[in-house]
């Protein structure tokens, strides 16, 4: 399916796909243009990512920087044949570097994955990311911690969030008063049972006490529109999404 491309703001744009999103945020001429994308798809979903930035004009060398919020490979997969291929800027929160140059990996265990085999929709999920190139392993050796000056010159200046728990460097960025979550807080997921702000599965998540402090974090923040990693749009408070999240 080919991610649809919606105008939030002025400048922050949401695609969607089925498996996973990502954001785009424009410069002005005055910030020195382009474009910057907020966490990258799949490594198969390079067309896909591509035609989100022809949507909006621009080509892979436009791309002024890729912000993660975290090394997971629905998050970052393109984001490798960017930093590879253009030589384009790889950041993250200074806890999730070694994640995104693979030093270490915190992904669900195959194993724990394949518990849920039994259940269609989780196959059938499997059977989708694995198409996309779940199984690449490669990292970003380029990639480096998102420093608040660098932050400040890029499209939107956005602002770091830390929301560890899903990863132990995960972070969620706020861009022209938007918020962008990654997986701290999603709408939907392919294997999720409901519709609504959640919380991803416990199995996908590094450390669940954390994750639940991290929705706190994101409660106090004062955003009316919710970009996550994982289904729609969310729109109204990020305390109300944030209540819905810690429902059981
Ligand atoms: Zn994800």
């Amino acid at each position: 399916m080919a991610p649809a491309v919606t105008a939030i703001t002025e400048r922050v744009h949401f695609a969607q796909t089925d498996l996973v999103n990502w954001t785009l945020v424009t410069g002005s001429d005055e910030s020195g243009g382009g474009v910057i994308l907020i966490d990258a798809g799949f490594p198969g979903h390079r067309e896909d990512v591509l035609a989100s930035l022809r949507a909006l004009g621009f080509d892979a060398g436009d791309v002024r920087a890729i912000l993660l919020t975290h090394a997971h490979i629905d998050h970052f997969g393109t984001a490798i044949w960017f930093a590879g291929t253009h030589g384009t800027p790889v950041y993250c929160h200074t806890d999730e570097v070694g994640h995104s140059r693979r030093e270490y990996l915190e992904q669900a265990s195959p194993v724990a994955v394949a518990r849920n085999a039994w259940q269609p929709k989780w196959l059938k999920w499997s059977v989708s990311i694995i198409r996309k190139g779940a199984l690449t392993h490669e990292g970003i050796p380029t990639a480096a911690a998102l420093t608040a000056d660098t932050a400040a010159q890029l499209p939107g200046a956005p602002v770091c969030v830390p929301t560890p728990g899903h990863t132990g460097g995960h972070c969620s960025y706020v861009v022209d008063g938007v918020l962008v979550s990654g997986d701290a807080l999603v709408t939907d997921h392919p294997v999720s049972g409901r519709r609504g702000p959640q919380l991803l599965p416990s199995v996908f998540n590094h450390d669940q006490a954390a994750c639940l402090r991290s929705l706190d974090a994101l409660g106090n923040l004062d955003t009316e529109v919710l970009l996550p990693g994982h289904g729609p749009v969310w729109r109204g408070s990020v305390r109300d999404a944030v209540d819905q999240a810690r429902l059981p």
